[in-house]
This record gives C-alpha cells, structure tokens and sequence, in this order.
C-alpha cells in the first residue's frame, strides 16, 4: 500500500473486446439498428465522426424493447472466470479500473450479472424503447474526453503518477495510446490494438480471454 492507502499496483482495463468477446456496438450494428443507418464506424475511421459520435449514432438507432437489447448482452459472452480472475488479481494486490469509451447502461449490467464490482470510467447512458440507448459524454469526469467520453491514457497518467505499477489491457484502436504509456511487459493486446501495436514494433503481451491477463498479472513477481 502507498502512503495513501491505495494499492501499488493497477490494471486499467478497457471493457469491449477486451473482457467480453464482442463489442456492444458492433452487435446492436449488425442486429439492432435499421438497414438505413449510415456506416458510422467508417465514417469514424476516416476522420469524419469522433468515436463517441460513431458509438451514440449507432445506439440512437436501436429500435427494440428493453428485453432484446438484454439478451444482446448475452451475445456480448463476457469471460465467465471474470469473478474468480478478478478475485485472484485482487488478492495478489492489484487494483482493477476499467477505463471504456463504451456505454455504463451495458458495463454495469454484465459486471452485476457477474457478481463483481468493479471501479468503471465509461460514459453514462439510459435505454428508452422509442429513442433508443442515450449515451452522454461525461462532462464531469477527470478523464473527460471530447473525442471518446473517457480518456483512456489519463486514467492511465492519473495512476501512474501515483502507483509504481499500472498495466493495460485492450483489444481496440482507441486503447492504442493508453496501451503506449505502460512497459511492454504490462501492455497486454488483442484485435485491433495488437495489430496497431505490432505494425509499429510495439512490445506487447497477447491474451484470449481476460482472465488470462488477471492469471498472468496475479503469478507476477514484483520487486520489493
Ligand atoms: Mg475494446
């Protein structure tokens, strides 16, 4: 423990993709939405929209009932170790903080499914069937973001200005930053951010399940 009773060591962890299989957006994309909605992730890959404005315009577009959008979840297939592997990380020191430019309305419901608690960044969000998933930007937030909601290389900063060690885990173009701040053998990668990582000859450690990183991080010997 630091002097000011917070524990030494911290993963910030994004959420899509990285503890779930699939991202949210890219199912309520491919399930959720009419045909006629424009193809805002390109639109966000090629500079047009931010990531945030990507993200609200497809959940905008959901028309279903409160019931389908939570079955979506299930799609999602978050780790099923993530109680147990959040457990074993916790009780070898390690702080956990997801950091996501994702939707808290989806985030909070998976975790408590889970049964885990957990510290989360994210931007906050309500479900009204006729107008779809509202997400907000986090005006508020330390991490506030206006491209993405919640910086994920603040949280990041913010930690290691007062941890001796902060890891990262992420799947996606947006952890790239994030992902960069840590040493390599803290930076753990899979998907789109591997692939960003490994085209700029970027150490990084891969992972196929999010317990995986927690296992890894828990069984690490530290310094004293
Ligand atoms: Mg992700």
């Amino acid at each position: 423990m630091t002097a000011h009773g917070i524990p030494g060591k911290v993963l910030v962890s994004d959420f899509d993709g990285t503890m779930t299989r699939h991202d949210f957006y890219a199912l309520v994309a491919q399930s959720l939405v009419p045909s006629t909605v424009p193809d805002y992730w390109t639109e966000y890959r090629a500079g047009r929209l931010t990531h945030f404005e990507a993200l609200r315009g497809y959940f905008a577009a959901i028309r279903t009932d409160e019931e389908h959008l939570l079955r979506l979840l299930d799609a999602m297939q978050i780790d099923p170790q993530l109680a147990a592997a959040a457990a074993e990380l916790r009780h070898a020191g390690w702080r956990i903080v997801v950091a996501s430019a994702g939707c808290a309305w989806y985030i909070e419901r998976l975790l408590a499914r889970q049964g885990v608690e957990l510290e989360v960044h994210s931007n906050p969000g309500g479900f009204d069937p006729g107008r779809g998933l509202l997400m907000e930007l986090p005006v508020h937030s330390p991490f506030f973001s206006p491209t993405h909601g919640v910086d994920k290389a603040a949280v990041v900063r913010h930690f290691q200005a007062n941890h001796a060690q902060v890891a990262f885990a992420g799947d996606g173009f947006p952890d790239e930053e994030a992902a960069c701040l840590v040493p390599g053998d803290l930076r753990f990668a899979r998907g789109d951010l591997a692939t960003v990582l490994s085209r700029s000859g970027t150490p990084f450690r891969t992972f196929e399940r999010w317990s995986d990183v927690a296992s890894h991080l828990a069984a690490r010997r530290t310094a004293p």
